[in-house]
């Protein structure tokens, strides 16, 4: 899988590849589906969602340039295979989940990780994560039609996010955020991808 599908594409970054070696894809995706764990494709993981291709994670992982020590959210826990991945990097990585079945799936895989409790949250991302930002980085793993402005509020000068944008049915980019020393916004597109809606982001 990391041969063929990472490396072959063109991702070589070293500590991406250390951490696609540290965590088993086929610890995240159903028991049924352990035989697949490392096809070139999403898998479902039930409610409808998917554990992303494993090079889009790859890609996205590359992307968002993590150093050890930053602190991170992921919006759409899922599986919680991409947040083990980031994890192998900065272990003060913070994860949320709008489905609650899917939160309590993932939850203990991570926990058995090294996970604080308090890293793996039900909530709705839409909005981010208010009690623990502000975040270095930040990697958004289902599409909104925008870019939530919680999410850039929530990012630290110097910050970057990775995520994918697209009005439902419509063809989604990943775009690069990123924030300079003196606040100011920079978006760039990288790719076109596929991911499972946002949910989320009515007023309460
Ligand atoms: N990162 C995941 C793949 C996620 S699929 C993995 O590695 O397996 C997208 C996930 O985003 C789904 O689980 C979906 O329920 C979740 N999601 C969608 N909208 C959300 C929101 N507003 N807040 C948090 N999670 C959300």
């Amino acid at each position: 899988m990391i041969q063929h599908q990472i490396v072959a594409r063109d991702i070589t970054t070293p500590a991406v590849i250390a951490a696609f070696r540290q965590v088993d894809r086929a610890d995240f995706v159903p028991n049924e589906l352990r035989t697949r764990a490392y096809t070139d494709r999403p898998l479902p993981i039930g409610l409808g969602q998917t554990i992303s291709q494993p090079y889009v994670v790859a890609l996205m992982t590359d992307l968002l340039q993590v150093q050890q020590g930053q602190k991170v959210l992921e919006i759409g826990t899922g599986s919680g295979y991409q947040a083990a991945i980031l994890h192998t990097i900065t272990p003060n990585v913070f994860t949320i989940e709008i489905v609650e079945a899917l939160y309590r799936q993932a939850k203990p895989r991570l926990l058995k990780r090294g996970f604080r409790p308090e890293q793996v949250v039900l909530g709705d991302g839409y909005r981010g994560l208010p009690r623990e930002a502000p975040f270095d980085r930040i990697i958004v793993t289902a599409a909104p039609p925008q870019i939530p402005r919680a999410l850039i509020d929530q990012l630290r000068p110097g910050g970057r996010i990775v995520i994918p944008v697209g009005a439902k049915d419509h063809p989604q980019f990943l775009q690069i955020v990123t924030k300079s020393k003196d606040g100011k916004i920079t978006v760039g597109n990288s790719r076109p991808v596929r991911f499972v809606p946002m949910t989320g982001g009515e007023p309460r």
